[in-house]
Order: structure tokens, then C-alpha cells, then sequence
């Protein structure tokens, strides 16, 4: 803008410094340039579902179209009674107790509600323990909020696991909360009951909040099972995440939810946070909103292609096979999500700048993947697959890479 004559540049907020979203980062612009040449790109970067082919179940799809002309009004600020009831009856199957409907708020997706749940909690110095590798939006939630993120490391020598010993060696006074991503993203780990049981015993000797991203909890493998951490104890106090986004492959009609649970009598403070910034976003998109007490009640469409023969299975298996047949690349089989994080032995493949390789993958192979460090893992050695492409593009994609890879060893 011109003031006076004389151009004011235009600066983003201090509150920004340490925020960054690398998966939709600057790797992502230069795949939407090469696009807009005309060059066709094969996307492995983001779990955008429906994208892939992967359709919601009709049975929501058709109630989404029913719904819409009666959706033009606001809601309550936390959301509609039917969905937050039928997700206090998933609560109950999942083993949360006391759950109410007042502990139910709907959000435009889960996105909404974790910086949310972050911005009522935190003050300038506060920590909060998160994964590392992460779901970037963890960090970038907690540093948007003024905290200050301190990871913990997940163990890739036993199956991505958080390093209990790392996280207790990390709190401080200063500790206000751990988060844990369970299913993980992007790891695909999944976290037995007893590795749950000591993050809640963590948290109860040090008086954190435990946050739970449990939105892939369906989306498992090779009949695995999932326990939810807040069904664990009643002593804590949990914020859970979960929503319509991976297990209904509905990421587009941002439905999401966060269930407050166990010891909320000591939080009444915060929990009056939490309902000022849900009234002050006004309401979750009510069509949206709606979807969740079809999508619970309904067929669980999602079993069929976790199973065997399904097709996310059959890719998860594909995507693995190929890439751990790649020279220097090993990988920890997922067990659940949609996503695979290999790495690559830095003996054979010395990468200073994990960015910079995925950018040049992208400029002679025309494959887009996000590099490691976009999930604050430290080293420049890993990288995100998706697997939600076809076999046969799995196929076409990963052989690109094990070419790009075998150049690299070449140089
Ligand atoms: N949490 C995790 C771990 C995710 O991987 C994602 C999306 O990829 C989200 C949350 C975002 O969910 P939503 O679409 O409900 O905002």
C-alpha cells in the first residue's frame, strides 16, 4: 500500500517466525509451476483421500446432498446434539469414560480444534513434548500460540516407538503437555497399551495434559487394534482428536472432533478457554457437521480395504516391497495410516539438504514426496511416501525414484 506517497512493505506477523507447514511448502509451488507448463506430476506428498479414487461411503455422500438445504444456519458454537452424541457413544466403545455431550466440540476439521486446544493453554515459555518425526502442525500450532516446542525422539529401531526415556528426560517446569499421534503420521506406527501406559503414568507424576491425534484409529493393518490413550485412565486429562478426514475419506467436508475427558474438574479454566475460541469461530460447517452420526453408525467401509486383498493394503505392501528393494533405502512397515517413512543410508546417499533432493527428484523424475525434515526429524535421511496412488502408479512412481536414487549413488 502507498501511505503518503512512500510504499509500507508488508510484513507477516513476529508470531510467524517459527511457524513453517512443509508439506504444502515451497517444494509444493515450484510442482504447481512445473504443472501449469504442462508437465504431469505424480503426487506420493499429501493423504488427500478422495483424491486417489477413494471415495466417501455413498450411504454419506447421499446424506451430505439430502442434508444441504436445510445446513444454511449456524449451531451451537461446540456443535449439533446427533453428532456429538454419536461420538460419545464411539467414546464409550473406545473405553473413554464420563464423556457428556458438553465435552464434544465439532471442528472444520481436526485441524481447527488442535490449534485451538493450543491456543487456549499456552503462555510465551510454555513446552509442550511432541514426536518427532510429527504431523508439522503440531509444532507449528504450539509455536503459533507462543509455547515452545520441545520433541521427543520416536525410535526407528523399535518400530518408531516414542523414546520414553527421551520424553522424561525433556520435561521441565515449564512442561505443559505431551502429544502423541497414535496411529502416527507419518511413521505409521501404532502404539501398544503398554507404551500408553507410560506415557500416562509421565503425565500423571508430572501433571500434564495428554493430547491424543487418533484420526487414522480405523485405518489398520495385518488385524491390528487400536487403544485409545484417554481409555486408560480417568487421573489425567485428555484432549482426543479424530474425524471424517482419513477413516471416511472425507477430507474435504472438514468434519472433525475433540473429546475432553478424565480430569477436567481441575481444568475448568481452561476448558472456559476452550469454549470462548469455539464461540468465537462461531460453529463447524453444519453440512459437515451432519455427516458424523452416518458415517459412525454406518458401514465401516474402511475395513474392506485394510483387509487383506483390500486396496490400501495391497499398496501399503506394494509401496513397502519396491522401496525397501532400492538399494540403501530401509523402511519400518507401517501398521496402520498412509504413509511409509523410509530412509536412506547417508553413506550412500550424503545429503546435506533434504529440501534440495526433494527438489531435484521432482525436477528430473517429475515425483513429488516430502523430505523429512518437514516432519522436525533432525537428519536429512528420510522421506514421506503416500501409498494411496494405485499399484500401478505406486509402481511408475517408485520405480522413478529407485532411478533418481541410482544416479544419486553415481555422482
Ligand atoms: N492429524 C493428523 C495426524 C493428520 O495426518 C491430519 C491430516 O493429514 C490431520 C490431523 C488433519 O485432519 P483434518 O482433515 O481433520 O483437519
Amino acid at each position: 500500500p502507498v501511505v503518503g506517497g512512500k510504499a509500507r512493505a508488508v510484513s507477516k506477523s513476529a508470531k510467524l517466525a517459527n511457524v513453517c507447514y512443509d508439506i504444502r511448502g515451497p517444494v509444493l509451488e515450484r510442482a504447481k509451476q512445473m504443472e501449469d507448463e504442462g508437465q504431469r506430476i505424480m503426487k506420493l506428498n499429501i493423504g488427500n483421500v478422495a483424491h486417489f479414487g477413494l471415495m466417501p461411503p455413498e450411504e454419506i455422500v447421499q446424506d451430505m446432498i439430502h442434508n444441504l438445504p436445510d445446513t444454511a444456519g449456524y449451531t451451537d458454537s461446540k456443535g449439533l446434539f446427533a453428532p456429538r452424541k454419536a461420538i460419545m457413544h464411539y467414546s464409550q466403545e473406545k473405553g473413554i469414560s464420563g464423556v457428556t455431550i458438553d465435552d464434544i466440540y465439532l471442528g472444520n476439521g481436526a485441524s481447527e480444534l488442535i490449534v485451538m486446544s493450543m491456543n487456549a493453554l499456552l503462555n510465551p515459555g510454555d513446552e509442550v513434548l511432541l514426536p518427532a518425526p510429527d504431523y508439522p502442525l503440531y509444532t507449528g500450532a504450539v509455536a503459533l500460540s507462543g509455547g515452545t516446542p520441545v520433541h521427543y525422539v520416536c525410535d526407528e529401531a523399535s518400530d518408531w516407538m516414542p523414546d520414553i526415556a527421551d520424553m522424561r528426560q525433556k520435561i521441565t517446569p515449564n512442561t505443559r503437555a505431551i502429544v502423541i499421534i497414535n496411529p502416527n503420521n507419518p511413521t505409521g506406527a501404532l502404539y501398544p497399551r503398554e507404551v500408553l501406559e507410560q506415557i500416562v503414568q509421565l503425565a500423571r507424576e508430572h501433571q500434564l495434559i495428554v493430547f491424543a491425534d487418533e484420526i487414522y484409529d480405523k485405518t489398520l493393518y495385518d488385524d491390528a487394534e487400536h487403544v485409545s490413550i484417554a481409555s486408560l485412565a480417568d487421573d489425567v486429562l485428555f484432549l482426543t482428536f479424530n474425524g471424517l478426514s482419513k477413516n471416511y475419506r472425507a477430507c474435504g467436508y472438514r468434519s472433525g472432533w475433540m473429546i475432553v475427558s478424565g480430569e477436567k474438574r481441575h481444568a475448568r479454566d481452561y476448558i472456559e478457554g476452550l469454549n470462548m475460541l469455539a464461540s468465537m469461530r462461531l460453529c463447524a460447517n453444519t453440512p459437515g457437521q451432519l455427516a458424523i452420526q452416518t458415517a459412525l453408525g454406518g458401514y465401516q467401509s474402511i475395513k474392506d480395504l485394510v483387509a487383506p486383498g483390500g486396496r490400501l493394503r495391497r499398496q501399503r505392501d506394494l509401496a513397502y516391497e519396491l522401496l525397501t528393494a532400492i538399494p540403501g533405502v530401509t523402511c519400518v512397515k507401517p501398521k496402520a495410516a498412509l504413509y511409509l517413512f523410509p530412509r536412506l543410508d547417508p553413506k550412500m546417499y550424503p545429503i546435506a539438504d533434504d529440501q534440495q533432493f526433494i527438489l531435484e527428484l521432482l525436477e528430473a523424475e517429475r515425483v513429488l514426496l516430502v523430505q523429512g525434515t518437514g516432519f522436525n526429524w533432525k537428519s536429512p535421511d528420510h522421506f514421506r511416501v503416500v501409498f494411496l496412488p494405485h499399484e500401478d502408479d505406486l509402481r511408475e512412481a517408485i520405480g522413478r525414484i529407485a532411478r533418481f536414487l541410482e544416479g544419486y549413488r553415481k555422482r
